[in-house]
């Protein structure tokens, strides 16, 4: 019969793989507690609606990479991100009533029906963080410092933050009529993505993959308008703050006025964080301001700034860790008492296997040297004067001891 295999796009996370994921989630939670965030977990699925008014009709993850199915005469969809998700369950459970800031975390699986290549799946992870009360850069640098701080606690180092504000509706307008009249001239020598978006949303037409299209972007009447400061006082305000902070707090970054996020939702903040060390899927994590956006789901006006971090991505930059070992592994030709031994010791919260089918001692003290840090022997004569005898198996140091003084570090 045909072996049914995993889907394209999508992979086993191995037990062998563990320990980086346990590692990323472990560390989620102590860097994020740190700040103060609570974790949240929301629903795989969504109303499709909810994507198409939170992440916007305009963006290729509404038009083209969403895994959505009907059931029961609604439109449902697997979650491509988590912020729109999040700021549902904000608002539904009347978030905006507990004292601000309120800071989310979240990690879990996304889906996008993307061509996958090195760094890009259709079923892949992210981590992120949501912060939502605060219109002030203040919330902005703390956002960033998180990221920032989490990355070097998963030693992760050779990293560029790449910054930039897409200033508010008012000041984009401009920006973006102007780039459209520049543009224009050159509109049949785009490719078809961005003769789409040059109505729709032509700040987009920047963020393009297509080196025909960025040589386009790339002639200078057009980068005059790009390079141009565009935002108004206020917007640039609040970017010379954000600044201020991060050169207070010593967090380097690159101001990148292409970065333009593939979002529609974004105002002012917008941030990236890539990696010198992948291919050409060197994103790491981007976030961003997103001050309306509670508002247009139906909530409370309510500033928010957030990030997403790509799981797999962080872990293939990760490298090895070392393998999760068992603690102990009994030993010993007498079963019963080995199972009553192994009961008492996983009492006391020590992970620890016996041997299931009554193999040879020799057998058996091999399994325990692959799977386990200590050897606990159970030979007759341990039995005999209620003992046990222990075995580092890294050291290969060995002690005899009462059995109810055994400790195992
Ligand atoms: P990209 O430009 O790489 O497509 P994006 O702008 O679509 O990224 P976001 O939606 O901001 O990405 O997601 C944040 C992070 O999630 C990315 O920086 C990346 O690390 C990761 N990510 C996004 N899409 C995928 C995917 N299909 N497979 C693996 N990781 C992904
Ligand atoms: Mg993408």
């Amino acid at each position: 019969m045909a072996i049914i295999k995993v889907q394209k796009g999508t992979k086993d996370i191995l037990p062998s793989e563990m320990p980086i994921w346990h590692f990323m989630e472990e560390t989620a939670n102590k860097i994020f507690t740190k700040y103060g965030a609570k974790e949240i977990r929301t629903p795989i699925f969504e109303a499709t609606e909810l994507f198409a008014r939170g992440v916007g009709d305009t963006t290729d993850i509404v038009n083209k990479e969403m895994y959505t199915f009907e059931k029961s005469d609604r439109s449902l969809t697997l979650r491509p991100e988590n912020t729109a998700g999040v700021v549902r369950s904000f608002i539904e459970n009347g978030m905006h009533r507990l004292s601000a800031p309120v800071k989310l975390w979240y990690k879990g699986p996304m889906f996008r029906y993307e061509r996958p290549q090195a760094g890009r799946q259709r079923q892949f992870h992210q981590v992120g963080i949501e912060v939502f009360g605060i219109k002030q850069a203040t919330a902005d640098a703390e956002v960033i410092l998180m990221a920032v701080d989490y990355l070097h606690e998963l030693g992760l180092n050779d990293l560029t933050v790449e910054l930039n504000t897409l200033g508010c509706p008012k000041c984009r307008e401009e920006f973006k009529t102007k780039l459209k009249d520049v543009i224009r001239p050159y509109l049949p020598q785009l490719c078809e993505d961005c003769q789409t978006r040059f109505d729709k949303n032509p700040l987009r037409l920047l963020d393009c993959k297509s080196p025909e299209c960025q040589e386009v972007y790339a002639k200078p009447e057009i980068q005059a308008v790009i390079q141009g400061d565009f935002i108004c006082e206020e917007c640039s305000e609040h970017f010379e703050e954000l600044k201020n902070y991060l050169d207070t707090l010593g967090i380097k970054y690159e101001r990148n006025r292409l970065l333009v996020r593939g979002l529609d939702y974004y105002n002012r903040t917008v941030f990236e964080i890539k990696s010198n060390n992948l291919g050409s899927q060197n994103a790491v994590c981007g976030g961003g301001r997103y001050d309306s956006l509670v508002k247009n789901l139906g909530g409370e006006d309510t500033p928010a700034i957030g990030f997403a971090m790509g799981m797999e991505r962080l872990a293939s930059l990760i490298g090895e860790r070392a393998e999760e070992k068992l603690t102990a592994y009994i030993v010993s030709n007498n079963t019963a008492e080995a199972v009553k031994l192994t009961q008492e010791l996983r009492s006391k919260g020590i992970a620890c296997e016996f041997d299931l089918t009554n193999k040879k001692f020799v057998k058996q003290l091999e399994k325990a040297s692959k799977t386990a840090k200590f050897a606990v022997i159970l030979g007759e004569d341990e039995i005999a004067n209620g003992e046990v005898t222990v075995k580092n198996l890294d050291s290969g140091e060995q002690k005899t001891v009462k059995r109810d003084e055994l400790k195992l570090d």
